[in-house]
């Protein structure tokens, strides 16, 4: 068993949570009970993860996707209420950290990315206002577009939107886990042969046809199931805590 106030500090040296600007609260979102022996994980504190959490005996729950975001309603009604009352009836804890979660040079989705890909990290750039948030490096041996996407297909286990240069040879990449398409140009600057993000919008076909590179859209949830998976087993081994990731999937 962990104090649940003693985890969130932790948690928040781990991710350096503090010093990093966001679009909602970083940490506990909400308050659950005080002692803390299993942590569930996943991508977005949905309902239906919630559900799964509570079977699953949680005591706190561990997201990438919390609540209270900028610009959002403050009111607690419908879905929101909804599953906030799950949360207070079952006594669970949500933490929740979003860009942290990202940027993060280890337990990060794009670090995770990294490796679930096998890209080399070169570099960081600074992106959106956040440092660090877009990287860029390499493949050990250059591939061909049809084969990298392909392999990306693989790794991630779900189908990929790829536009632009489809069949030229990829050694750079660049990634940034989620809705990040809209970094696509600052991409292009860094002169890699590839792009990788969650989305697509209707400008990215574009963008990435007019600026010569291959842009693989692999899905919101698919490049982001990883960071806050690789951090729950980080604490698992270091605390006194079980942890499990529930995936609820999501072709998004
Ligand atoms: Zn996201």
């Amino acid at each position: 068993m962990e104090n649940r106030d003693d985890l969130v500090d932790y948690i928040n040296r781990t991710l350096d949570a503090v010093s990093i600007a966001d679009y909602c609260p970083n940490g506990l979102q909400v308050e659950g009970k005080e002692q803390i022996g299993h942590l569930v994980t996943g991508v977005t504190a949905s309902e239906r993860f919630l559900h799964q959490a509570i079977e699953a005996g949680a005591d706190a729950v561990l997201v990438h996707h919390g609540y209270f975001w900028k610009g959002e309603s403050p009111v607690l009604t419908g879905m929101k209420l909804a599953r906030i009352r799950l949360l207070l009836n079952a006594g669970i804890s949500l933490l929740a950290y979003h860009l942290p979660l990202d940027v993060h040079e280890r337990f990060g989705n794009n670090a995770q990315l990294a490796r679930m890909l096998g890209l080399i990290v070169e570099g960081r750039a600074a992106a959106g206002g956040t440092d660090g948030l877009l990287f860029h490096g390499r493949l050990e041996n250059a591939v061909g577009g049809t084969a990298f996407i392909e392999h990306v297909t693989q790794q991630l286990g779900r189908n990929v939107t790829a536009v632009g240069e489809i069949d030229k040879p990829i050694k750079r990449v660049a990634w940034c886990s989620g809705g990040a398409q809209r970094f696509l140009l600052q991409a292009a600057e860094l002169g890699v042969d590839a792009f990788i993000s969650g989305e697509i919008s209707e400008q990215t076909t574009h963008e990435a046809r007019e600026n010569g590179l291959l842009y693989l859209s692999a899905g919101h949830h698919a490049t982001e199931r990883y960071g806050v998976q690789a951090l729950g087993e980080y604490l698992s081994g270091q605390l006194q805590l079980t942890h499990q990731f529930i995936d609820v999937d999501n072709p998004a």
